[in-house]
């Protein structure tokens, strides 16, 4: 075997997530379209064609390109990149003791580019549209995704649409306006996005950004379940807790833990993971207790954790396939609740976190107290982004 090239991926093809049927990684496709799989969404699948360990990582990367061969862009010279990733992996104590639990880790994603996760996500999928040749993208959001794609759109020379609902905060149109793109607003959540992004892209125009539709910003999210890994010495958490809308971060979480496990990097104990989302809107709990066959019929409210108002989730069946596998559950928490924690985090800690992300503190006192969670558990809460853009909504309740 050959030793590690740094700057060679080994992505291989996309893989149906229903039936496993191949697709290309060198033509533009979105999601599956084999005649029986409903749309599934279309996995990256990596040969080892080479092998790649762990003393291989480009460590002088302090971004999520570190891990470059197991990431699906060919070409480097295609990178669209704002410095994304690598973010730290910071202790907890006074939570810890606040809550009675003995070691509490927060993943603070607030420090990406646009102050979200996202930016993980659609810098990945940017590069490969780049790679791709693609110049106009459309993205329906609840926020925070469509500012990290209008970042990335502006730094590749890409046009970009942004759909939103019109009752998002001001702070996120404005800042894919200022960021160059087109602002659209539909009355709605994200799902009526949706249709209108499809119903503006009759042509085919645009590519669709959508979550778990375009196969790589799953690529992109899969780097914390990477970093994480590495930040704890290749000794995974017994828990990670994960704000869950669309499901990306999850899905991609256990599928780089899966890569990991094959690339001989870690051991096959890996962490249960538990999905937390809004009252407001919690369609997998819904699936999750039986209550609904799935969540395509599902309405939901709009919710202060505005990531979180995703009523009919593409990847559905990845996410709960996540929480089997892992023995994982869902936990919802109310508005009331994240705000509480917003405040609690803050106080005790230094950090004024999104809502989403003090979910996960909200529904870290709910697991204790039901026995979910045993406070000597190493327990990871994964914030996903930044609460300061989130003062304006949430200015009422201070
Ligand atoms: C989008 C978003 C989420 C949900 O992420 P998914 O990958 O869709 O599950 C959580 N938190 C924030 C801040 C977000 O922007
Ligand atoms: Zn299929």
């Amino acid at each position: 075997m050959q030793t590690v090239k740094e700057k060679i991926s080994q992505l291989s093809f996309l893989k149906c997530s229903q039936c496993e049927k191949a697709y290309s990684v060198d033509e533009i496709n979105t999601f599956a379209s084999c005649e029986s799989c409903d749309k599934s969404p279309l996995i990256a699948h990596y040969e080892f064609l080479f092998e790649f360990n762990k003393k291989d990582i480009d460590t002088a990367d302090r971004s999520m390109w570190r891990y470059f061969p197991m990431l699906p862009v060919f070409d480097p010279s295609s990178i669209v990149t704002l410095g994304e990733g690598w973010t730290p992996l910071l202790t907890m104590d006074r939570l810890a003791k606040e809550c009675g639990v003995n070691h509490l880790l927060m993943k603070d994603e607030s420090l990406n580019p646009t102050g979200s996760f996202k930016a993980r996500g659609l810098s990945m999928a940017i590069s490969k549209a780049k790679e791709l040749g693609i110049k106009k993208c459309i993205i329906p959001t609840a926020g925070n995704a469509g500012g990290a794609m209008s970042a990335y759109c502006a730094k590749a020379g890409m046009e970009a649409t942004v759909i939103m609902p019109s009752h998002t905060p001001k702070i996120f149109k404005d800042e894919c306006a200022w960021l160059g793109a087109e602002v659209i607003l539909v009355d709605g959540l994200i799902s009526d996005c949706a249709k209108k992004a499809a119903a503006l892209n009759q042509e085919g125009e645009y590519f669709d950004m959508s979550t778990l539709k375009e196969p790589y910003r799953l690529e992109g999210k899969k780097t914390m379940g990477y970093e994480i890994a590495e930040q704890l010495g290749w000794e995974l958490p017994d828990v990670i807790l994960y704000p869950t809308g669309g499901g990306t971060g999850l899905i991609g979480m256990w599928k780089a833990f899966h890569e990991m496990i094959e690339l001989g990097w870690i051991k096959n104990k890996l962490p249960r993971m538990i999905a937390v989302q809004s009252k407001n809107c919690q369609p997998i709990m819904e699936t999750w207790l039986g209550n609904q066959e799935n969540a395509k019929q599902y309405g939901g409210k709009a919710t202060l954790a505005s990531g979180l108002a995703v009523p009919n989730p593409f990847g559905e069946k990845l996410i709960l396939k996540v929480l089997r596998e892992s023995r994982g559950t869902v936990v919802t928490v109310s508005d009331q609740e994240i705000i509480q924690s917003v405040r609690k985090v803050a106080k005790l800690e230094g950090l004024l976190i999104a809502p989403e992300g003090a979910a996960l503190y909200a529904a870290l006192i709910k697991s204790l107290r039901d026995g979910i969670l045993h406070p000597d558990e190493r327990i990871v809460l994964l914030n996903t982004g930044s609460g300061y853009k989130y003062l304006e909504s949430m200015s009422r309740e201070i």
